[in-house]
């Protein structure tokens, strides 16, 4: 489903590269992780395949179903089926949550040649989502993450997802700063999606979320390219023994 070929990238203003040839394919049906440490790529690799602005790439490909990814505008990215929830996600003042979901479905709905949902069958999907979130009705009537905590904002993302059910997950570090409850509601929210003909690419600098989320691969990150993948069992040698061994077993091998 979601394939990346030699990916090279650098700034927009700065000849550093910071991705160093990613290569990376994750079917249909599983969900991959990458851990890694911190400034590894981890979020520009998610932020390149979202289309975001000041990266340049130098070489390489992603596909997403065989479509190319790099060539298309953030929206049709969208379109596409391919959804991130970013380590930061964005306040949106002066548009409510609930316009704001009901906007993204329809436009989604649209490209797909689908009606719009009525008002009352959005309603009834967006309340019944929210309470499997623990989201309440008041934050859905709110500014769209404005002045929410950071685990309310996470929740939110996820509440997205749950709505749009896009075919390509991508979670950079949707674990960051939720407490145990929140995490477990997050890791619910994925699990609850996982389906042989949608994949998650969920990028986490712990271990913990995969307690919850169990992958199929893990992936190590290390200064723009994935130097070692395995099973769930490399995530849990991570928390063990920290990046220092595998890392070191990586460089002995080059
Ligand atoms: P990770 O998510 O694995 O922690 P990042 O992708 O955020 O890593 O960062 C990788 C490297 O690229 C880091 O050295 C970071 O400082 C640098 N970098 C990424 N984006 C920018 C940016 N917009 N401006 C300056 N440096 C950046
Ligand atoms: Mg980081
Ligand atoms: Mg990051």
């Amino acid at each position: 489903m979601l394939e990346i070929r030699n990916l090279h990238v650098k700034l927009e203003d700065e000849d550093k590269p910071i991705l160093k040839g990613v290569n990376l394919t994750v079917p249909a049906g599983e969900v991959h992780a990458i851990m890694g440490p911190n400034g590894s790529g981890k979020s520009t690799t998610s932020y390149v395949l979202s289309g975001r602005d000041g990266y340049v790439v130098t070489q390489g490909s992603a596909t997403l179903d065989g479509q190319d990814l790099l060539e298309m505008a953030p929206e049709d990215r969208a379109a596409a089926g391919l959804f991130l929830a970013f380590q930061y996600p964005v306040e949106i003042p002066g548009v409510g949550n609930m316009t704001f979901l009901r906007t993204a479905m329809n436009a989604q709905r649209k490209s797909r040649g689908e009606p719009e949902l009525s008002a009352g069958d959005f309603l009834k999907l967006v309340r019944e989502k929210a309470k499997a979130l623990q989201i309440d009705a008041e934050m859905l009537k709110r500014p769209v993450n404005v002045g929410f905590s950071g685990g309310e904002k996470k929740r939110n993302e996820i509440l997205q997802m749950a709505m749009l059910e896009p075919r390509m997950c991508i979670l950079d570090e949707t674990d960051s700063g939720l407490d145990v409850d929140a995490m477990r509601l997050v890791a619910e929210g994925v699990n609850a999606l996982r389906s042989p003909d949608r994949a998650f690419l969920v990028i986490t600098h712990y271990q913990r979320l995969l307690d919850h989320i169990r992958p199929d691969v893990v992936h190590i990150m290390h200064d723009g390219r994935i130097v070692k993948s395995g099973g769930p069992d490399l995530a849990l040698e991570v928390e063990n023994n920290g990046y220092a061994d595998i890392l070191a077993e990586v460089a002995a091998d080059a």
